[in-house]
């Protein structure tokens, strides 16, 4: 780990900016003081802090394996407690969506070797977004596999920066909003839903099971970290409007089966523990897909809110642009 660290001035606020929109299972450093606005959905209360925190988990949590299990049809769970991963199974080999960190490759690697496939027969791998939470470990998987890396065109620049070890970042193949990729009778379509990341990809697919199809939609990410700015962002001026187009697509989506890049977007342990106790399969759950994209677009409009009056309510700009 030890590396040549070239000295940079650089603020503390700067800092806390990028690592708040370079890795989003990072701890923002103001997000105990900063609670954010709150909102409450169908039951559910949650400050912005407390979202984000409720998605990223504990330090813990974000490496520890998680029981893998099936989710429907073909498609599995592989994922740590706090950091998904899913593996599509098909006769021509697999596909994997998002290799989380780098340290947690082998712990997929287990998953897929517990539910008795093989690691080596992973031939495509897709990931959400642009965040080394979710796809810092492509370039690893792709060595011991071999497979092809896809990533959204509007995230390739982020990838290119993420370079775990110095590794630079695979990218087999560009994708664009609406294409397919197919293997062995699945086919999976990539969704722009930009806003988390310029390329946050929310994937698309039907499954089937017990003779019947279900529409599954991975959610990529509709989450407004704490210290984003959604008002005034330099790097994105217009955040909020791809935000608001990604509450579109999301909106726009079938889904029987949601899931998402963080396992707490569909609530997957209460569904797991209720899986042991039989019954019809918890992870079928339209409602609960309705109620995650109304607690995100809600803290989306709560975030916005504030920022514009706090924008709004305070004097010239100190550092006016030209
Ligand atoms: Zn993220």
């Amino acid at each position: 780990m030890k590396a040549f660290t070239p000295v940079v001035l650089i603020s503390a606020a700067a800092l806390a900016a990028i690592l708040a929109l370079s890795v989003c299972a990072q701890q923002a450093p103001n997000a105990n003081r900063e609670p954010g606005p709150q909102i409450s959905v169908d039951g559910y209360t949650y400050t912005q802090a407390q979202l984000f925190q409720r998605n990223i988990g504990g330090p813990d949590e974000q490496t520890t394996q998680f029981p893998p299990h099936k989710i429907v049809g073909n498609l599995y769970y592989v994922g740590t407690a706090s950091l998904a991963s899913f593996l599509v199974v098909t006769p021509q080999g697999n596909i994997l969506i998002d290799s989380t960190y780098e340290g947690n490759v082998p712990v997929i690697q287990k998953s897929v070797e517990q539910l008795g496939f093989k690691f080596s027969d992973t031939k495509i791998l897709l990931g959400s977004h642009a965040h080394g939470d979710h796809m810092e470990g492509d370039a690893l998987v792709k060595q011991l596999t071999g497979a092809q890396v896809m990533a959204m065109a509007e995230d390739v620049p982020a990838l290119e920066n993420m370079k775990p070890g110095g590794k630079s970042h695979p990218i087999d193949r560009v994708l664009h909003d609406g294409d397919e990729v197919k293997l062995g009778g699945m086919t999976l379509v990539a969704h722009l839903t930009p806003g988390h990341t310029r390329g946050c990809t929310t994937w698309t697919m039907k499954v089937r099971d017990g003779g019947k199809s279900y529409d599954v939609v991975i959610i990529g990410s509709m989450g407004v970290n704490p210290g984003v700015k959604l008002v005034n962002n330099p790097d994105v001026p217009g955040i909020a409007d791809e935000f608001t187009r990604g509450f579109k697509v999301m909106r726009s989506l079938p889904c029987d089966v949601p899931l998402g890049s963080h396992p707490a977007m569909y609530r997957m342990q209460e569904k797991y523990a209720k899986l042991k106790q039989g019954g019809p399969n918890p992870f079928i759950d339209p409602a609960g897909y309705k109620v995650e994209m109304d607690i995100d677009e809600a803290m989306f409009h709560a975030v916005l809110k504030q920022q514009q009056k706090s924008v709004s309510g305070s004097a010239a700009p100190a550092n006016p642009t030209p």
